[in-house]
């Protein structure tokens, strides 16, 4: 560990972040943690973190910034402004945002940290709960090359792969294409696993023939969405956890408006957008993990 990197502040420690804090202090960081919710504070601090009461304190002495919210507003509120944490964090910070936002908001959070001489990158993550957990995560990160090398370490703390995309924003832009196709292939999947199972085959067996065929893909392999076939997952947990539908739907629009602004033609990650709404049209289907929409395909007991 690079010395000028040790003292790490972290804010949002939900689903995502709550693991990742954890990893950075089994690497040996020191961690200081600010959530807005009281039982995540409870387990970042029993994961070994110090938790503070606002973002302002946790940031106050650290080397390095790191952030895992829900979106951009959440971001944008958190950072900019005259009460934003940019006023607060000294020049020396490097500032790692790790949410899934717009590239627009990354953008423009990078360029307010470079007026107060902060080196700052877009770092989403891919690999999901399990992942953050067990320190395997993706980074795939926008900004320049020297601020990605000072990040280095910390990254490394928490993922196995660490990719420069390009450019400020960069990150976000890959992460969203990368979602959109995640929600297409569990769509496609959940449909291919209920048309087996209507017609009278084991959903463990019929994704046992597709991993080894053709059909092969991560939510079928690693994520997969029928009740039952693998044990760790939300589909074996009643959907509970995970990587919510209402997050889902937050990436899908922010692939549909990346399409709009490049006039690029996406129309199954507009199917794919129209269904996961159609699936969270109900309120409490909109926490569960986004595998639940196999429940769009299952028929009722008896049909
Ligand atoms: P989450 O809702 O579980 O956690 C977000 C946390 O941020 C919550 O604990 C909330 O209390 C906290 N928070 C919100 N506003 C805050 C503020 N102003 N100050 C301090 N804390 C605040 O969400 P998550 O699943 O951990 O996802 C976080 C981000 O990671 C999202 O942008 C999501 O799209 C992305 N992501 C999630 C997954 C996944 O599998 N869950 C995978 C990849 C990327």
């Amino acid at each position: 560990m690079n010395e000028n990197n040790k003292n790490i502040a972290f804010i949002g420690l939900g689903n995502m972040g709550g693991p990742m804090a954890a990893n950075l202090v089994r690497a040996g960081f020191t961690v200081v943690a600010y959530d807005l919710s009281e039982a995540m504070l409870r387990r970042a601090a029993d994961a070994g973190c110090r938790r503070v009461a606002s973002a302002h304190e946790a940031v106050e002495g650290a080397d390095v910034v790191v952030s895992m919210l829900p979106n951009g507003e959440a971001v944008r509120t958190l950072y900019l402004g005259a009460r934003g944490l940019l006023q607060t964090m000294g020049p020396e910070t490097l500032l790692i945002e790790c949410s899934t936002i717009a590239a627009s908001d990354a953008r423009q959070i990078i360029a307010a940290a470079s007026q107060r001489n902060i080196a700052a990158l877009d770092a989403p993550v891919s690999g999901g709960t399990a992942a953050a957990a067990a320190g395997t995560l993706s980074f795939m990160c926008g900004g320049d090359a020297q601020a990605l090398e000072r990040a280095r370490p910390v990254l490394a703390a928490m993922g196995a792969n660490i990719f420069h995309a390009g450019p400020a924003g960069s990150g976000q832009v890959a992460k969203i294409c990368n979602n959109m196709l995640l929600a297409i292939h569990m769509i496609g999947t959940a449909e291919a696993l209920q048309m087996g199972v209507d017609n009278g085959l084991d959903p463990k067996v019929l994704s046992e023939i597709m991993c080894a065929s053709s059909g092969g893909n991560w939510s079928l392999e690693k994520y997969n969405p029928y009740p039952g076939v693998m044990e760790n997952v939300p589909a074996s947990h009643d959907y509970e956890g995970g990587f919510s539908v209402a997050l889902m739907l937050k990436d899908l629009g922010l692939a549909m408006d990346t399409a709009a602004g490049s006039a690029s033609s996406t129309p199954l990650g507009a199917l794919a957008k129209n269904l996961y709404q159609l699936h969270g049209g109900d309120p409490v289907n909109r926490q569960l993990d986004f595998s639940s929409i196999q429940n769009l395909f299952r028929r009722p007991v008896g049909n």
